[in-house]
């Protein structure tokens, strides 16, 4: 495996936990275990997240390969190659992971910054990640029916294919190409390097809910949505093949897509673990060691903040109506309507409802398998 092969995931790395120090005060993040919300995996994630930091070392291993891919662009040593983490446990609930520079935050995140505006394209193959998760995804899907003794190989999985979106230039269908989508043997999914300001803005709409919590000072709007789409190719990309399984399987949702919804979810981030330890050379190139953690950590911080937002806007209607769906594994729907019109007005509530149960799903079989030594191994 060349060292620098996707040097684009790991600078991702280095500016998200930045902003992850920048959101915090001097330099600072910390962790609480929501006490309250046990059964909230979104807040369990945080905590795992930042112990892949430290004690696998995934901060140190980003900084080793872009180190690496700076010799070998000889671009200038960035500063933050000098800083260092160090986590602080301070009770059973809370620990304090610090960075220790010379620099501030500001300015490490701006030098970053810079790397990504000049290489982007480089950094950045949307519509190669795609397709080797794609192929991840069918492995998968593969290995699991081999475990439940089903043969899908009629269902010719293989021949899916993966096509970009056409951005047609049309202000009001901005909203639906951002998104992808999934059905039989085709896929769409849009490519951030090709977006207009429209999307992005659209994208960027709710401020408050951008885990990327670096101002625009230090990185322009376009530039965080590529860091954001890295995030959501992982994830989201197993939820589609899963719903063109669920249709290439002839599957019908009686609750009017609830159900087809929950499971794609639901599978989504256990895909995701998989893919992580396939082994194959497409495993290693995405998923190097803390991967799925930090997506899954990326996730939660869009879920935390849409949860404490729907709370304050409309006490707890939507998350009782979240409850309901999760106990029935999907049976019941969240609210009396169908999936496809609720998310015409209200998308932020239906992408909460994906994000917590994928979350949710990941912790509980994380759970199930322990670290050692620096690696997720399963039971
Ligand atoms: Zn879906």
């Amino acid at each position: 495996m060349e060292i620098n092969e996707n040097v684009g995931d790991d600078i991702t790395t280095l500016l998200f936990t930045l902003s992850h120090f920048l959101s915090a005060n001097e330099g600072k993040s910390t962790w609480i275990i929501d006490l309250i919300a046990e059964k909230n995996g979104l807040f369990n994630i945080k905590k795992n997240y930042f112990l892949v930091l430290t004690k696998q070392k995934r901060f140190q291993q980003a900084q080793d390969n872009l180190s690496n891919f700076c010799k070998d662009k000889k671009i200038e040593t960035p500063k933050i190659l000098n800083a260092e983490l160090t986590l602080t446990e301070e009770g059973a609930d809370r620990s304090t992971l610090t960075i220790k520079s010379n620099y501030s935050i500001e300015e490490l995140a701006c030098e970053l910054g810079s790397i990504v505006k000049k290489y982007k394209n480089e950094l950045f193959n949307f519509n190669q990640q795609i397709n080797d998760l794609k192929n991840l995804a069918i492995k998968v899907l593969e290995a699991f029916a081999q475990i439940a003794e089903l043969n899908l190989s009629q269902l010719r999985l293989s021949e899916i294919k993966a096509e970009k979106t056409y951005f047609s230039g049309i202000p009001d269908l901005v909203q639906y190409e951002v998104d992808f989508a999934a059905s039989g043997s085709q896929l769409i999914y849009p490519n951030p390097l090709e977006m207009s300001e429209d999307h992005v803005t659209y994208i960027m709409r709710n401020k408050e809910k951008n885990p990327f919590a670096i101002s625009s000072k230090v990185l322009p709007n376009i530039d965080q949505v590529l860091l954001q789409y890295r995030y959501y190719y992982f994830i989201y990309l197993f939820h589609e093949i899963f719903h063109c399984f669920q249709t290439l399987n002839n599957q019908s949702d009686p609750n009017n897509g609830w159900s087809f919804e929950h499971d794609a979810s639901f599978i989504s981030s256990i895909m995701m673990l998989h893919a992580s330890k396939l082994g194959t050379h497409e495993s290693k190139k995405y998923f190097k060691p803390g991967k799925t953690e930090e997506t899954m950590l990326f996730l939660a911080d869009e879920g935390i903040s849409t949860h404490n937002f729907l709370l304050k806007e409309n006490g707890d209607e939507y998350l009782k109506g979240y409850e309901k769906w999760r106990e029935s594994f999907g049976y019941e729907k969240p609210v009396s309507q169908d999936s496809f019109s609720f998310a015409e007005s209200n998308i932020r509530v239906l992408d909460y409802y994906k994000i917590r149960i994928t979350s949710e799903a990941y912790i509980e079989y994380y759970n199930l398998c322990q670290i050692k030594d620096g690696e997720v191994k399963f039971f």
